[in-house]
């Protein structure tokens, strides 16, 4: 193999891209990554507020979720680094009958997929978040075993680690072009060169669509802004995550938490959507938040917010991601479109990606496949998107 040959060429250092490439070259598999930005995870995945649940409503995101907690919650143990994971659980509240049956309907479904998941009465949700405006609520969901880390040191961790292990990263780099003979891969051209190998995968994030039109293969993801904060630390008063899916005028559900270092970590989901690539943070946010999040737990009135900032959710038209090879390509897989989750889902795809490459997939994983497949119809809703 030449110096400039790779197993794998995976186009992004980020939320998918870092654990797949520790996962491949864990199992011998040489991956080269390729990233436009400065280091690891400087696209979507250093936005990310941390959370991660396997507390979906359909059954490909909640086992790969089930499979990346299980990664996360044991990554200090196992790899050594601390990315402050703290299984703090998933709180939903419900404070109408529309939020209480949604839930109810849901919880159906995630007991079926095999997730610690149950109803909390009125009294049980306030002695769990103690300080929640009691007026209207109903009660909600709680998964004991969802939780958090912090995608910055998680991040660093990947990327360590797959150094560790032989992966090789290019940072500073774009890749601009994708060399194919005869319907299959055999590089991938950037502005700094080239690269010899027989499989691409695009985990290109918000910017999935335009590396997939290099391919000649068009992939329905389309970008959209959110925004987050975080507060000054204070003394630890709440362990979950709390998500309040209530929509307002101009806002859908938004969530906060008390990371472990005791900052309020927040973000909320703008109704409409703010479409595009844009990641500068605007003032109209924290207001929109602020009144929300105070309305649902007075006692932060008084908090201090220290920062927000602004990143993409890689949307697809059903909130599902996109997982496959393509068939129109030998050797291109998509993992892309990873929406409002992708730092959870990100070591859960990237082991799927490993067993597909070592032809070691389990049944589970076909059905996932199947599921997340770039030939759907797009027509269902991922309802905790
Ligand atoms: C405010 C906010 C809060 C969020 N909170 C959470 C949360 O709590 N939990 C959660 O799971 N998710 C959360 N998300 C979503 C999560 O951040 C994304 O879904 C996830 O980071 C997407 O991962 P990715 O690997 O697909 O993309 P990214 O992490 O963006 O990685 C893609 C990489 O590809 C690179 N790239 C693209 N095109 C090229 C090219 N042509 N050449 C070279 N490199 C290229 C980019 O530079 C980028 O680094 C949040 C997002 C935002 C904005």
């Amino acid at each position: 193999m030449g110096a400039d040959t790779y197993d794998v060429v995976i186009i992004g250092a980020g939320s998918v891209g870092l654990p797949t490439a520790l996962f491949l070259a864990e199992q011998g598999i040489k991956p080269l990554v390729i990233d436009q930005f400065a280091s690891p995870g400087q696209g979507s995945n250093k936005a990310a507020i941390g959370g991660i649940r396997a507390t979906h409503s359909t059954p490909a995101k909640i086992h790969l979720c089930l499979e990346s907690l299980r990664l996360f919650s044991t990554w200090e143990q196992a790899y050594g680094d601390n990315i402050e994971w703290a299984q703090g659980g998933y709180a939903f509240v419900a404070h109408r009958e529309e939020e209480e049956r949604t839930l109810k309907a849901l919880l159906q479904v995630q007991q079926a997929a095999g997730l610690n998941i149950g109803w909390l009465n009125r009294e049980q949700m306030l002695d769990l978040v103690p300080g929640l405006n009691h007026d209207g609520l109903r009660g909600g969901t709680y998964s004991p075993e969802d939780g958090s880390a912090s995608p910055m040191m998680s991040a660093r961790a990947f990327y360590a680690r797959a150094v560790e292990r032989g992966a090789r990263f290019h940072f500073n780099e774009r890749v601009t072009g994708l060399i194919r003979r005869r319907g299959t891969v055999v590089g991938v051209r950037t502005n700094k060169g080239g690269y010899a190998t027989e499989t691409v995968i695009n985990a290109a994030g918000a910017w999935a669509k335009s590396v997939s039109l290099l391919a000649g293969l068009d992939v329905p993801v389309v970008p959209d802004s959110h925004e987050a904060g975080i507060t000054e630390p204070v003394a630890k008063f709440m362990t979950p995550m709390v998500v309040d899916i209530r929509p307002t005028d101009t806002s859908k559900n938004y969530y906060f938490y008390q990371h472990k270092p005791g900052g309020i970590v927040f973000c909320i989901t703008p109704d409409p959507p703010i479409v595009g690539t844009d990641r500068r943070e605007t003032s109209q946010y924290l207001p929109m938040i602020a009144k929300r999040m105070v309305g649902l737990m007075p006692k932060l009135a008084n908090v201090k917010v220290r920062r927000t900032w602004r990143g993409l959710y890689p949307m697809t038209p059903d909130g599902s991601p996109i997982v496959g090879r393509a068939d129109e390509l030998e050797g291109y897989i998509h993992a892309v479109g990873m929406c409002g989750q992708g730092y959870m889902l990100g070591p859960g795809v990237g082991k799927l990606l490993t067993r597909m490459l070592t032809h070691t997939e389990t049944a589970d994983d076909a059905s996932t496949l199947a599921e997340l497949t770039p030939k759907r119809a797009f027509a269902g809703t991922e309802a905790l998107k």
